[in-house]
C-alpha cells in the first residue's frame, strides 16, 4: 500500500452529513435572489490573471500575496480565481450585458481561492454566495443591497448580526482623500507597521484596513480623515443611503475606519458582522470603477459576497433548526433470489408514482436491511419474500410500531400511499 493521500492544507471534504447546512444555505440564497429578480451566473473558476492583478489590484492582499497563479501547458498566465466580482464584470462586458436594459441583476454561489492562513473560519478554498447589480447609480439600490442581504440572514435564522457601513468617496473625492490620508499618516509614521508604510505611498486606504495591534489608534483618526474629506456629492450620496435604510427599517452602524480589501469600491462599502463577536459573514460595496477599468463602458454597480463557512458556523453555534435533507418515504427488502428480481420492480412501480425509495439489495437478511432502513430514517418498508413472489403480494410494515400486513399486488401502491397519509396526520 502506498503512503495514504491527504488533501491539500486549507482545504476540506464536506461530507454527506454536512450538507443540510450547505442545503439550507444555498437554497435559502437562491430563493431570496430568485424572488427578487436576480438570476444565476456561472462563471469560470479560473481566469487570466491578469483580471484579477487589473480589477482586483495589485496592491491588495488578494492579489500580492493570496493569488494561485500558474502557467498553463501554454504558458498562459492563469489564476483561480480569489473573488468573484471580477469575473461576473468580464462576463458583463464580454457577453455585452451592458446593452442590455439596465440594471443586469446577477447572483452567484461557487468556490474561491485564496493562499490564506488557514484557522478557524479561514481556508485556501472557501465559498462565497455573491450578488451584483450593475448599470444604476442610486443610493436607494445601495440600500435594496443591504436589505436583500440582511433578509437572507434573517431567513436562515440568523440573530445577532449587525450591518456595519462607511463611505469612501467618488472616484472623484479620492485624490483629495489620499492626499489628506498621505499627510495624516506621514505624520504618524513611526507608529505604523512596515506593510502599511508600503501601502501609504501606494494605496493609503488600504491603511484602514490593517490588522496588526499596533496600527489601530491611528487608523481608527485616519476613518475621520477620509469622511472629513469627501465631497459634498458623496457626502449627500451616503446621507441617502442611511437615510433609505432608516425607512426600509434596516439597522446598521457606522463605522469610519471601514474600507475593503479590494481597489475598485466607490461610495458605500458595508459589512455584515456578530455584534458580540466581531465576525465578519459577508462584505460589499458599490464599485462604480471596475466596469470602465476592465474595458466596458463606464457603469456603476454594486454588490455583496456571503462568506458560506463563517455563516454555516454561525447557522451551528446559534443552534438554528435546519431542515432534515429528504427523507425516503419507503424502504424495500428482499429474501432470496426471485423475491430480489421481483423487489426490482416494486422498486420501479414506487419510484415512477413519485416515491424516494430506498433498499439495500446487495444484502441478504432481513435484519441488516431493515438496519440500513432505520439509519436512513424509513418509516414504512415493503417486504418480499419467497413466499409473497408465489402468493402475489407483498408484507407493509410500519417501522416505528412493527405494525405489518399482507398486501395483495394490485393494491400496493394504494396501501403504501393510504398509511403514509396516516402517518402524517398522526
Ligand atoms: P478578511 O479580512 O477576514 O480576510 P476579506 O476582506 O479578505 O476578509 P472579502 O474579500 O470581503 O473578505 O470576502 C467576503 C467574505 O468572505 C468575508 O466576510 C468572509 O466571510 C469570507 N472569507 C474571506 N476570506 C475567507 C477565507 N480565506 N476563508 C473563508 N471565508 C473567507
Ligand atoms: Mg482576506
Amino acid at each position: 500500500m502506498g503512503r495514504s493521500l491527504q488533501k491539500p492544507r486549507g482545504t476540506q471534504d464536506i461530507l454527506p452529513s454536512e450538507q443540510r447546512y450547505w442545503f439550507w444555505v444555498e437554497d435559502t440564497w437562491r430563493e431570496i435572489m430568485l424572488a427578487a429578480g436576480f438570476g444565476r451566473i456561472i462563471t469560470p473558476t479560473f481566469e487570466d490573471t491578469d483580471l484579477f492583478v487589473r480589477g482586483v489590484g495589485e496592491t491588495t492582499d488578494i492579489v500580492s500575496k493570496e493569488i494561485y497563479s500558474f502557467k498553463d501547458r501554454s504558458g498562459n498566465a492563469i489564476a483561480l480565481r480569489p473573488e468573484g466580482t471580477a469575473g461576473v464584470v468580464r462576463s458583463y462586458i464580454e457577453n455585452g450585458m451592458h446593452k442590455e436594459p439596465q440594471p443586469v441583476k446577477l447572483y452567484y454561489f461557487g468556490s474561491m481561492f485564496r493562499y490564506d492562513r488557514p484557522q478557524a473560519g479561514r481556508y485556501r478554498e472557501f465559498y462565497q454566495a455573491g450578488v451584483e447589480l450593475l448599470g444604476e447609480l442610486d443610493p436607494i439600490v445601495d440600500a435594496q443591497i443591504i436589505a436583500i442581504v440582511m433578509k437572507f440572514y434573517a431567513k436562515l435564522g440568523l440573530k445577532d448580526l449587525t450591518v456595519q457601513i462607511n463611505s469612501i468617496g467618488d472616484a472623484k473625492s479620492r485624490p483629495k482623500i489620499h492626499r489628506a490620508l498621505i499627510d495624516f499618516l506621514s505624520a504618524h509614521r513611526r507608529s505604523l507597521c512596515e506593510d502599511c508604510k508600503r501601502r501609504m505611498a501606494k494605496n493609503p486606504l488600504r491603511v484602514l484596513d490593517c490588522k496588526e495591534k499596533s496600527c489601530q489608534s491611528v487608523v481608527d483618526e485616519a476613518g475621520g480623515v477620509v469622511l472629513d474629506n469627501l465631497n459634498t456629492e458623496s457626502k449627500n450620496y451616503f446621507t441617502k443611503v442611511l437615510e433609505y435604510l432608516d425607512d426600509m427599517g434596516v439597522e446598521y452602524e457606522l463605522n469610519p475606519r471601514l474600507v475593503r480589501g479590494l481597489d475598485y469600491y466607490t461610495h458605500t462599502v458595508f459589512e455584515v458582522m456578530t455584534k458580540t463577536g466581531g465576525l465578519s459573514v459577508g462584505a460589499g460595496g458599490r464599485y462604480d470603477g471596475l466596469v470602465k477599468l476592465l474595458g466596458g463602458p463606464d457603469t456603476p454597480a454594486v454588490g455583496f459576497a456571503v462568506g458560506v463557512e463563517r455563516t454555516i458556523e454561525l447557522v451551528k453555534t446559534q443552534g438554528v433548526n435546519v431542515p432534515e435533507p429528504m427523507r425516503p418515504n419507503v424502504f424495500v427488502v428482499q429474501l432470496g433470489d426471485e423475491a430480489k428480481k421481483k423487489a426490482i420492480l416494486v422498486i420501479d412501480q414506487l419510484d415512477k408514482a413519485g416515491y424516494q425509495v430506498a433498499h439495500a439489495l446487495g444484502r441478504g437478511s432481513i435484519k441488516s436491511q431493515l438496519r440500513v432502513a432505520d439509519r436512513l430514517g424509513t418509516n414504512l418498508a415493503v417486504i418480499i419474500g419467497e413466499r409473497e413472489v408465489h402468493s402475489k403480494s407483498v408484507i407493509i410494515r410500519d417501522l416505528t410500531d412493527g405494525a405489518q400486513e399482507s398486501i395483495i399486488d394490485r393494491d400496493m401502491l394504494r396501501t403504501v400511499q393510504r398509511k403514509l397519509k396516516e402517518r402524517k396526520n398522526r
